[in-house]
């Protein structure tokens, strides 16, 4: 099938021509008459499929016609990431480029004037983040009731996130009668329940079955004693052929222990997580984009949809805590057909989750050996460090992670610091050997050296999770993710005419009270 059989515009057409497009991808050809048609759509597809075009080519011929009022935006895509909405609107940057629309992004982290101006001026296309759309709506700076298509992308991710109720909130300010499409990698009792009040006769358009690894990817599994991860990763950066590759941390504070690891080691590594502001995270996304970083150690802020381009290798250095961003997280590699690698590390305690992703992509992940790092065995269990005596026995190894959410949020007591090992020197050249199984991965060898030895461990980051029984994924990313007073700024921006100053930084005592000023008063908000 081609693009011209599917009712788009030539305008169209020409931008996607433009870009190299000749068939259409499956959800592609079948969403896009069906979007054109006017019709509700529920979509079950993952990123990596397509999806975006499927929906943004034919919103850009519906918008084609009328124009946007100011404050009055004409259609709305929620996404639940920042990375995720900012890679929508380069979409309608690209197809849109011979129409004439106006688009605005309201993601947190960026300025709200410049915002408001874009909303001032009427947008076609609004694209945000829930958090930082209704923070818009309360300051009164946006009307919903003339949008006229409404986009929920990655609801199964948005449910992960905590965004259900603000996306409920949202839709209840839009107009009944409207156009939605709805998406997501995976159609779980909940979403369904949500699809189903938000969507009005909606044509259903699945194209892959849900959380399916694809088989352009190479899959290895490394089984060590959690203190050898960091001297298995090193190994397999080392050995094997890297262009350019995600390493996933299942927490943010060990993203950034991770990446100074790294980078202390001569790796070109950047970090990406939900904490960092969001200029810095834009920055070191552009930078990998362009191949000036070559190692990105990332959250799960990175696992869905990020696109980019021949990524050679996935790394999960703490197995995900949900099968499905096992799935999500390699898929960064492998796409357009081309291979991709991904190795997971896996210490003994983290058996029971391995079992899970095993169980839902209906294969084994082939073993691979480090010469030089013991080989562990995987015990099974729900992932959970056992308490006492990791390898050997040491002592304080404990502390609530595994079975808890992948984001940053304390949810319940805090366990026994881990010592960080930064001092370790990694044992410099490993011999990465791959067990026999069907998706071997081609062998890569390099000498090795002794260990030098090991100086006094120094505390490691606490894990703030407790264990949390259903698989959880980073919450609510896009807000809870930063610091809360960067929240709270977002939020609530009208009461802080000045800029936000940092704790206990003095600045001038409140006036009028002479010199009783309350102690509470005296305090710099926070
Ligand atoms: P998405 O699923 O929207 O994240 O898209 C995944 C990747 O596929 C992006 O790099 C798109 O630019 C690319 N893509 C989208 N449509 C096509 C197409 N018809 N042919 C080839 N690549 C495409």
């Amino acid at each position: 099938m081609s693009f011209e059989s599917l009712g788009l515009s030539a305008p169209v057409l020409q931008a996607v021509a433009d870009k190299g497009y000749t068939t259409p991808t499956p959800i592609q050809e079948k969403a896009i008459p069906i979007v054109l048609m006017g019709r509700d759509v529920l979509g079950c597809a993952q990123t990596g499929t397509g999806k975006t075009a499927s929906f943004v080519l034919p919103m850009i011929d519906i918008l084609s016609q009328g124009r946007a009022k100011a404050r009055m935006p004409r259609t709305l895509i929620l996404e639940p990431t920042r990375e995720l909405a900012a890679q929508v609107a380069e979409n309608f940057e690209t197809y849109g480029k011979h129409n004439k629309l106006n688009m605005a992004l309201l993601i947190g982290g960026v300025s709200f004037p410049d915002q408001e101006r874009a909303l001032e001026r009427g947008v076609d296309v609004l694209i945000a983040t829930p958090g930082r759309l209704l923070d818009h709506f309360e300051r009164g700076g946006i009307l919903l009731n003339d949008v006229k298509i409404l986009v929920i992308d990655e609801a199964d991710r948005m449910l992960d996130m905590g965004f259900i109720p603000d996306v409920e909130r949202i839709v209840a300010t839009l107009p009944a009668i409207r156009q939605t499409l709805f998406f997501s990698a995976t159609m779980p009792p909940e979403i369904k329940r949500l699809a189903d009040r938000f969507l009005s006769n909606p044509k259903e358009v699945t194209v892959s079955p849900p959380a399916s690894a694809s088989n352009t990817i190479v899959q290895g599994l490394i089984v060590v004693p959690e203190d050898d991860k960091r001297d298995a990763l090193l190994a397999l950066i080392k050995s094997q052929e890297v262009k350019n590759a995600i390493v996933f941390c299942n927490r943010k504070r060990d993203v950034a222990t991770l990446h100074t690891v790294l980078k202390k080691h001569g790796v070109n590594a950047g970090a990406l997580h939900g904490d960092m502001s969001q200029p810095a995270r834009t920055e070191t996304l552009e930078k990998f984009k362009a191949g000036d970083i070559q190692i990105l150690v990332a959250s799960d802020v990175a696992a869905r949809g990020l696109d980019v381009q021949d990524m050679s290798h996935v790394f999960n250095y703490d197995v995900p805590f949900s099968p499905e961003d096992y799935v999500h997280r390699i898929g960064r590699t492998g796409r357009a057909g081309k291979t991709g690698h991904s190795f997971t590390l896996a210490a003994p305690f983290e058996g029971g989750l391995i079992e899970a992703i095993e169980k839902l992509i209906g294969t084994t992940i082939p073993r691979i050996e480090v010469p030089g790092l013991e080989t562990a065995t995987l015990e099974a269990g729900d992932g959970r460090r056992r308490g006492r005596g990791g390898r050997g026995g040491r002592p304080g190894r404990s502390s609530g992670g595994a079975g808890a959410g992948a984001g940053d949020k304390p949810r319940g007591p805090r366990r026994e610091p881990r010592a960080p090992r930064e001092h370790r020197e990694p044992r410099p050249e490993a011999h990465v050997e791959v067990s026999a199984g069907p998706q071997a991965v081609a062998e890569a060898s390099v000498a090795r050296e002794p260990r030098p030895e090991r100086a006094p461990r120094e505390r490691r980051p606490e894990r703030e999770h407790a264990p949390r029984e259903h698989a959880p994924r980073e919450p609510r990313a896009e807000r809870s993710a930063q610091p809360p007073r960067e929240r709270q700024s977002e939020r609530r921006p009208e009461r802080r005419p000045e800029p936000r100053r940092d704790r206990d930084d003095g600045g001038p005592a409140p006036k009028g009270l002479g010199d009783h000023v309350p102690a509470f008063l005296a305090r710099q908000p926070r």
